[in-house]
C-alpha cells in the first residue's frame, strides 16, 4: 500500500487492531480487509458466496487503494466487538433533570464508541425560570452544557477518540446572550463546538434593523425582545474573538428535511455537515478526488467515469454499513435504520485543483465544484434507487417527501461533505473541499502528536519544474505560503494558493458551490487571516446567508492558543 508515514503512524495508533498488551494484530492491509468483509456481509442474504466475495473484494480495493474512505469509526469498528460504525449522532434533550441526565448517559455511551454528538440545548427553561417540583429556580441551558462538556472530558473516548459534541440554541431562546458568550474564553466548554441556531425572522429582523421575540420554550410566552443587529454583532464579535459560536440556519436545514412528518431538525452532529433528527445516527464516507484524474496525452482531465463507478460502489458501501452497524441504543437503531440516511462526500479537493493547474480561488474552480458535486449527487440518488429496487426503499419512506414526487430511494439522503480530519491524513490528501492550509505545516494530530507535513503535489511540481531544493522548503514552512518566493514561478503560486492567500469571499463561495449539490451540509472553515476585522466576519456571514449556506464557521488565524494547524513551526 502506497501509504505515508503520517498515515501509518495514525494508523497504528488508533486503528489496527491491537491485543491487550498493546500488540498490532492487522496491518493497514488488514484492517482494509476485515472492514470490507464486514460491510460485504450485508449482502450475505441477497447474493450467492461468489458474488458476495467479489463484493468484498470491490470494497477492499476501493479502500487499499484509497479512492474512497469511510468515517472512521467504521475503520475502527467493523468487524470488532465494539461493532459502532457511525460518525454522526443527535440527540434530544428535554426540559427535565431525568431527561438531561439520561441524554448525557447516552452521549457518554456514544464518545466511547467513536462517534460525535450534537444536541440543541433550546428546549431547556431558562435560566432563573422556576421549577415546580423543588420550588427552585433552574440553572438554564449554558450550565447544563458545562456538566455535559465535564462528562466528555471523563469519557475521553475509551482510549480511541476524545469526544467531540454541538452544542447549538435557537436564537431566540431567553438565554441567548450567556450562550454566545460561553467559550469567550479559550479554556471553557472545550469539548464542545457552539452555533447559534438562526432563523428567517431573525435575518429579517437584521436587515431591517428590528427587534425580536425571545420565547420561553416550556411555556411558549413572548418573555422579551432583542435588537436583532445587536444580537448578529455579538455573534460576529465573539467569532472574531475566537472562532465561536458558528451559526447554522435552522430553518434552511427544515426546508431541506426529507421527513417532516418524523419530526423537527434541531441540530448538526460536532462539525455541521450533518443535521439530524433527534436520536438518528449517519455514517460517512470520502471520495478522494486528487484519484479521480485521468491522463490524456500527458495533460490531466476529471475521469467521470472512474468517479461514476466510485460514486456507486460507495453508496452500496455504506447502505450496508447501516444493517452491519451495532447501534448503541434501541432509539437510535430504529431510527437510523427507518431512514437510512448516508453522507457521501469528497477529500482532496485542494489536491486536485492543485494537479488541474486550477487555482482555488478562482471562478473555473467554482464551476468545477458545481460540476462534480452536481454529478455525484445524481449519481448517488440514481444507485440508492437501484438498491430501492432490489433490497426495498427506506422504512420510513411513507413519511417522506419522495413518496409525493415518486422517487423511489433507499436511503433519505446520500450527500455530506465532512472535514476527514483524520480520513485525509490516512489518505494524504487536503482535507475535504479545504483549500490547502500550507505548503508545509505541522499538523497537531490527535491529543498532542505533531506531525510535519510538505504538500506531496507541490513536491512533486517543485522537482518537475526544478526548483526543489530543502532549504526551500524549509523556508517555506516557516511562512506557510509561497506567495512571494521569487524562485517559484508565478503560475505555481497562483495555482498552490493556500488558506490565508484566499480571500474569506472565495471560501463562502466554495461552500455554497458544494452545497448547492449536497442533501445534508457542508463542512468548512473559512480561514481569516489575522489582520481580518469584524466587518470581514460580518460580511462573511451574509455571504454565506445570501448564497444558501446552512451554516458557517470562520476562524480567525491566532485567535485561539490551541490551534490543529500551525504554520511557522518547523521541527
Ligand atoms: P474522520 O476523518 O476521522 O472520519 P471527520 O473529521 O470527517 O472524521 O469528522 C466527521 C465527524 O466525525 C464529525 O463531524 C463528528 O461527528 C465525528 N468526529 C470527528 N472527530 C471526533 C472525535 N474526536 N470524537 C467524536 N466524534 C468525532
Amino acid at each position: 500500500m502506497n501509504l505515508t508515514e503520517n498515515a501509518i503512524k495514525v494508523l497504528k495508533k488508533r486503528y489496527l487492531a491491537k491485543d491487550e498488551n498493546g500488540n498490532l494484530l492487522e496491518d493497514p492491509e488488514g484492517m482494509f480487509r476485515r472492514v470490507a468483509r464486514t460491510v460485504a456481509s450485508a449482502d450475505k442474504e441477497y447474493v450467492s458466496e461468489e458474488e458476495l466475495k467479489s463484493i468484498e473484494q470491490e470494497f477492499y480495493d476501493m479502500m487499499v487503494n484509497l479512492d474512497f474512505l469511510p468515517n472512521s469509526p467504521t475503520l475502527m469498528n467493523a468487524g470488532r466487538p465494539l461493532g459502532q460504525l457511525s460518525a454522526c449522532f443527535v440527540l434530544p434533550i428535554e426540559d427535565t433533570m431525568e431527561g438531561i441526565f439520561e441524554t448525557i448517559k447516552n452521549a457518554a455511551l456514544i464518545h466511547k464508541s467513536g462517534g460525535g454528538t450534537g444536541f440543541s440545548f433550546s428546549r431547556l427553561r431558562p435560566k432563573g425560570a422556576s421549577v415546580n417540583s423543588t420550588g427552585g429556580v433552574a440553572s438554564g441551558p449554558v450550565s447544563f452544557m458545562k456538566v455535559f462538556n465535564a462528562a466528555t472530558e471523563a469519557v475521553k473516548q475509551g482510549g480511541t477518540r476524545r469526544g467531540a459534541n454541538m452544542g447549538i440554541l435557537r436564537v431566540d431562546h431567553p438565554d441567548i446572550v450567556e450562550f454566545i458568550t460561553c467559550k469567550k474564553n479559550n479554556a471553557d466548554i472545550t469539548n464542545f463546538n457552539i452555533s447559534v441556531g438562526i432563523t428567517e425572522e431573525f435575518m429579517n429582523a437584521v436587515e431591517n434593523n428590528e427587534y425580536y421575540n425571545l420565547v420561553e420554550p416550556h411555556t411558549g410566552k413572548i418573555v422579551g425582545k432583542q435588537n436583532a443587529r445587536e444580537i448578529f454583532d455579538l455573534i460576529v464579535d465573539m467569532a472574531w474573538n475566537n472562532g465561536e459560536p458558528g451559526i447554522i440556519f435552522l430553518d434552511r436545514l427544515n426546508k431541506d428535511n426529507v421527513t417532516p412528518e418524523l419530526g423537527e431538525i434541531e441540530s448538526t452532529n460536532p462539525c455541521g455537515e450533518q443535521p439530524l433528527l433527534p436520536y438518528e445516527a449517519c455514517n460517512l464516507g470520502s471520495i478522494n478526488l486528487s484519484n479521480m484524474l485521468k491522463y490524456v496525452d500527458g495533460k490531466p482531465e476529471v475521469d467521470f467515469a472512474k468517479l461514476r463507478t466510485t460514486v456507486w460502489k460507495a453508496v452500496h458501501f455504506l447502505d450496508n454499513v447501516i444493517d452491519v452497524n451495532k447501534y448503541p441504543l434501541p432509539e437510535i437503531d430504529k431510527m437510523t435504520r427507518g431512514t437510512r440516511k448516508i453522507g457521501l462526500g469528497v477529500m482532496g479537493w485542494a489536491d486536485m485543483l492543485c494537479k488541474l493547474n486550477i487555482p482555488y480561488n478562482s471562478q473555473s474552480s467554482i464551476d468545477l465544484a458545481e460540476k462534480i458535486m452536481h454529478f455525484i449527487q445524481d449519481e448517488s440518488r440514481k444507485a440508492s434507487m437501484e438498491l430501492a429496487e432490489k433490497k426495498g426503499v427506506f422504512p420510513y419512506y411513507d413519511k417522506s417527501i419522495y413518496k409525493n414526487l415518486g422517487i423511489r430511494v433507499r436511503n433519505a439522503t446520500t450527500t455530506t461533505i465532512a472535514p476527514t480530519g483524520t480520513l485525509s491524513i490516512i489518505a494524504g490528501v487536503s482535507s475535504g473541499i479545504e483549500p490547502l492550509f500550507a505548503i508545509s505545516y505541522i499538523r497537531n494530530v490527535m491529543d498532542n502528536d505533531e506531525l510535519v507535513e510538505v504538500n506531496p503535489v507541490f513536491k512533486q511540481v517543485a522537482k518537475e519544474e526544478g526548483f526543489y531544493s530543502d532549504e526551500l522548503m524549509r523556508r517555506i514552512a516557516k511562512k506557510g505560503s509561497i506567495r512571494g518566493f521569487d524562485e517559484i514561478p508565478e503560475w505555481i503560486q497562483d495555482v498552490f494558493v493556500t488558506a490565508h492567500d484566499i480571500s474569506p469571499d472565495w471560501h463562502v463561495r466554495m461552500q455554497a458551490a458544494f452545497q448547492k449539490y449536497t442533501d445534508n451540509a457542508v463542512s468548512k472553515t473559512v480561514n481569516l487571516r489575522n489582520e481580518a476585522t469584524r466587518k470581514d466576519v460580518a460580511d462573511a456571514f451574509w455571504l454565506a446567508y445570501k448564497t444558501n449556506c446552512k451554516g458557517i464557521t470562520i476562524y480567525r488565524d491566532g485567535s485561539r492558543d490551541l490551534q490543529v494547524l500551525n504554520i511557522g513551526k518547523v521541527k
